[in-house]
């Protein structure tokens, strides 16, 4: 049986796809193509005899994080690391410059790091995700190589975006160093791609990667009704759309073809759009992208007013996410401060830790397939339960 049909039969068609693009990303013989319509991939032409490279890196359904996190940062996870993983430093920042902090969904500090990397020669192009010129309410993998284009694909899409299916194309256009930003499971990917040295060539361009934390993420069909049915704007009419435009937390706004705005609060989107969260995504146990080299998010801190500027929380993981960091800060592109560890225990931490490993627990005992973290998945998990109980304000 080739990679894909293993793909196909034992992630696609158990539901356990991420629709993260890595298979496509790596594909050498371009057999395989992002079906947008159904966020997932499908097969265009027949595959070469024993390829096996897309099941090898898919982080559907194996995700090996002790193995992942040796890889990137020579050890595990020590006491104190169980929950958001091994970690140098834990920080908040924002980016110095004004447009940029403001271009950004938390304090833009993603974006910055990506500027100071491409101004200051360590990478040719950094990989993100921005709006489809075709379908301007859809979003797809971008090449960025310039402050310009890293800022258009700034803020957040609360929607599937197969980022790592741009990789091949990068390195055929010639970029050879790569900064790329995406969520948790895009995350363990590149690490499975670096696990098995392949392909070469991506493995080698990638020089660092940002993973965002991520509670739990939405198909398209979510924003279609968002934009449809909760705004009222047929989608031949919308010429663009912000999830979360404005200052912390922002509006979901839909821009329309004549010029004029409709806009719901944050939590009217989140609403509206909880019955359409991935099916894979109610299976995720990773909130803090535990094998990226700097996971960045928003800061919940209590004192955290909204409506004021905001602040990007950091965990720095690895020596390259440390660097990258501390010469960003240097070079004064990015602004740093000591944050408050239970910060992090908010937010989507509650729905992974315990929606979660809820959703795993119960298909197990069903049979049905889910993802394997090769990790303890216990549900209840009491120390969380004591943690929220001891500190309620920090539920936001
Ligand atoms: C689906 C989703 C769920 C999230 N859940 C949480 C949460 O529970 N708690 C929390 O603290 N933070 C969460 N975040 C992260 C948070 O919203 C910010 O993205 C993060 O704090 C970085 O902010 P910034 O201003 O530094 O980044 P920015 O400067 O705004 O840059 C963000 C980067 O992320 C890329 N990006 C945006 N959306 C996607 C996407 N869907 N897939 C891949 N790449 C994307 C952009 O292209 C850009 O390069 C989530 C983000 C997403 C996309
Ligand atoms: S990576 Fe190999 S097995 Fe997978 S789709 Fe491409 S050619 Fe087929
Ligand atoms: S690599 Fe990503 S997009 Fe491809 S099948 Fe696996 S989870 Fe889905
Ligand atoms: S919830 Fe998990 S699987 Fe879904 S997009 Fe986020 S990191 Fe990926």
């Amino acid at each position: 049986m080739s990679g894909f049909n293993r793909l196909q039969k034992e992630v696609i068609g158990a539901g356990l796809c991420t629709d993260c693009g890595s298979c496509v990303g790596v594909c050498p013989s371009k057999a395989i193509v992002m079906d947008y319509e159904f966020e997932e991939p499908k097969l265009q032409k027949e595959c070469p005899p024993r390829c096996n490279l897309c099941y090898e890196i898919c982080p559907g359904k194996d995700i090996p994080i002790p193995d992942l996190e040796r890889l990137a940062f020579g050890r595990q996870r020590d006491t104190g690391e169980e929950f958001i993983g091994v970690s140098q430093d834990l920080i908040k920042g924002y980016a110095t410059d004004i447009g940029s902090r403001n271009a950004g969904s938390s304090g833009g500090v993603a974006s910055a790091l990506l500027i100071y990397a491409l101004e200051n020669d360590i990478i040719d192009a950094a990989i993100v995700s921005g709006m489809s010129k075709e379908k301007p309410w859809r979003f797809e993998p971008k090449i960025a190589i310039n402050r310009e284009q890293v800022l258009a694909a700034a803020r957040s899409k609360y929607i599937l975006i197969p980022t790592n299916a741009i990789l091949g194309e990068a390195l055929e256009k010639g970029f050879k160093r790569l900064g790329v930003v995406g969520l948790p499971c895009h995350m363990h990917a590149i690490r499975k791609m670096q696990m098995h040295g392949m392909p070469k060539k991506t493995v080698n361009s990638i020089k660092f990667c940002i993973g965002l934390m991520c509670a739990i993420n939405y198909d398209y069909r979510g924003t279609e009704h968002l934009i449809e049915e909760v705004c009222g704007v047929p989608l031949d009419q919308v010429a663009g759309l912000e999830y979360r435009a404005g200052a912390y937390p922002g509006l979901f706004t839909v821009i329309t073809r004549d010029g004029k705005e409709v806009a719901i609060t944050d939590n009217e989107r989140r609403f509206h759009t909880i019955g359409f969260q991935h099916n894979r995504c109610m299976m995720c146990y990773d909130y803090t992208a535990v094998v990226a080299d700097i996971t960045v998010g928003d800061d919940f801190d209590p004192a955290m007013k909204r409506g004021v500027a905001g602040w990007t929380a950091m965990i720095v993981r690895s020596d390259v996410g440390k660097n990258l960091v501390n010469d960003a800060q240097a070079a004064k592109y990015i602004h740093t401060e000591p944050i408050k560890k239970e910060n992090f225990f908010q937010g989507g931490f509650e729905w992974k830790k315990h929606g979660g490993a809820y959703h795993i627990t119960e298909r197990k005992r069903h049979g049905w397939p889910t993802p394997d973290y090769h990790m303890p998945i216990n549900y209840p998990v009491p120390l969380h339960r004591e943690m929220f109980l001891n500190h309620p304000h920090l539920i936001g």
